[in-house]
């Protein structure tokens, strides 16, 4: 890809990178802690380190159905026959195993005292209370043993991290029935706009449907916040400054869409500059170029563009790492995959560009980043299309089969 290096080429406009960079150096994590149970943990960012008192597994443990024995008596390349001395299934312990006898096992049965090997089953026949099969036998043949999982002692998980089923997984695996979680961060949210109506009612002349309201509480929800939604506030200074009142008075951070621009019609810059500090941003990036960031009554503030891809991608872009950042994740930013294009991109463009994009096989079955046909900002159907953005930098072209970096929504929604 040729990239001209430069931040921007636009006057007046501020690259993507010092607008992040100053989001995140503004965003105050909240250290306020809670204790949940492993059981209600899902998408919650760990406060503690969690340290293993036990070895997982426990004890040594057979990863067969089959016949425990020691070693020594299968040393050489003869067929052994041994007598079948005790039974041991899972959650049962043995007895010491003697000289010149097996243990029928099972699968997670600890391993009997002095036996160092199991032989599944299906190399073994089993009749009159014997067992017989051949040599030679390995010591520590399909034997799991103790701690080979996790040691007593260790540290298994750090602070910072979001749970997911794994660490819920992991979690249980030694014992931990709760843990020190950050409290969850308060989001309110309230859209501007008299053409807006709810989805279920009947659309009328002039109305449109509120979808960023649900792309914002989709968007919240994934990322463990609670949402105080406050709605469609009417397209007045009065509503849309009591509202801000409001959301101030239950939130930690207040997000709006639309309603930014310099439009007589749009109030949330009037409300803002009268009830916080208001400042605004054209940001060199394409969708989304207008970024309103403030403090509304010392709660931080964030205006998103009206159009729907750009609230879902601005959102993913500076959102998401600003309130990782609050809920006090140690990693904040997505990390892009290198993949080759499955599609030219000619036309350098003065802003950096994000464009909704998927993963595809071309004809020869190898992986290419391919893009959806209308990139407008108002096309939502591009982002129920895509997997994840491609970043083309200011001024870059790009022809198939070049590398591109390609962002997984996942990065930015977990
Ligand atoms: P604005 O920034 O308010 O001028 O809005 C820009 C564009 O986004 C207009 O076409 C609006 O109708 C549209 N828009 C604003 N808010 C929403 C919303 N909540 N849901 C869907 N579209 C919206
Ligand atoms: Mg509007």
């Amino acid at each position: 890809m040729s990239d001209c290096g430069c931040d921007s080429h636009a006057h007046g406009l501020i690259s993507y990178h010092a607008a992040l960079q100053q989001l995140l150096d503004a965003a105050v994590h909240m250290p306020e802690t809670e204790v949940v149970s492993t059981a209600e943990a899902l998408g919650r960012v760990l406060a503690e380190t969690v340290v293993s008192g036990i070895d997982v597994p426990p004890a040594d443990n057979s990863a067969m159905d089959g016949y425990a024995i020691r070693a020594a008596d299968a040393a050489s390349e003869n067929d052994v026959n041994l007598p079948i001395a005790q039974r041991i299934p899972a959650g049962t312990i043995g007895k010491p195993l003697e000289a010149g006898t097996a243990a029928r096992i099972f699968t997670g049965a600890p391993i009997p005292p002095d036996a160092d090997a199991v032989l599944m089953q299906e190399v073994c026949k089993a009749a009159d209370g014997n067992v017989s099969f051949s040599g030679p036998v390995k010591a520590g043949l399909n034997v799991r043993k103790a701690g080979e999982d996790i040691n007593n002692g260790s540290e298994i998980l750090s602070p910072g991290i979001r749970i997911r089923p794994q660490e819920m997984g992991l979690l249980a695996s030694v014992g931990v029935g709760s843990i020190e979680v950050y409290r969850r961060l308060r989001v309110a949210i309230f859209f501007t706009g008299d053409e807006l109506i709810e989805p279920g009612e009947p659309l009328q002349p002039g109305q449109i449907y509120d979808s960023n309201r649900y792309t914002l509480l989709g968007l919240l929800d994934t990322l463990g916040c609670d949402v105080v939604d406050l709605g469609v506030v009417g397209d007045t200074l009065g509503a849309t400054k009591q509202a801000f009142r409001d959301a101030a008075g239950q939130a930690d951070l207040v997000i709006t869409s639309g309603g930014v621009s310099v439009g007589e019609e749009d109030h949330v810059r009037i409300a803002m500059e009268q009830e916080g500090e208001l400042n605004m941003w054209r940001i060199a990036i394409k969708p989304g170029k207008p970024l309103a960031y403030g403090k509304v009554h010392g709660v931080p503030f964030l205006g998103l563009p009206g159009n729907p891809v750009s609230v879902f991608v601005t959102f993913c872009l500076f959102v998401s790492p600003v309130i990782k950042r609050m809920q006090g994740m140690d990693t904040v930013l997505a990390q892009a995959v290198p993949i080759r294009a499955g599609f030219d991109w000619l036309r350098p463009g003065k802003r950096r560009e994000f464009l909704r994009a998927r993963l595809e096989h071309d004809a020869s079955g190898d992986v290419t980043a391919a893009i959806y046909h209308h990139q407008g900002s108002g096309v939502l159907t591009s982002t129920s299309w895509a997997g994840g953005l491609v970043e083309i930098p200011e001024g870059a072209t790009v022809s198939a089969g070049q590398l591109v970096d390609f962002l997984p929504f996942s990065e930015f929604l977990s």
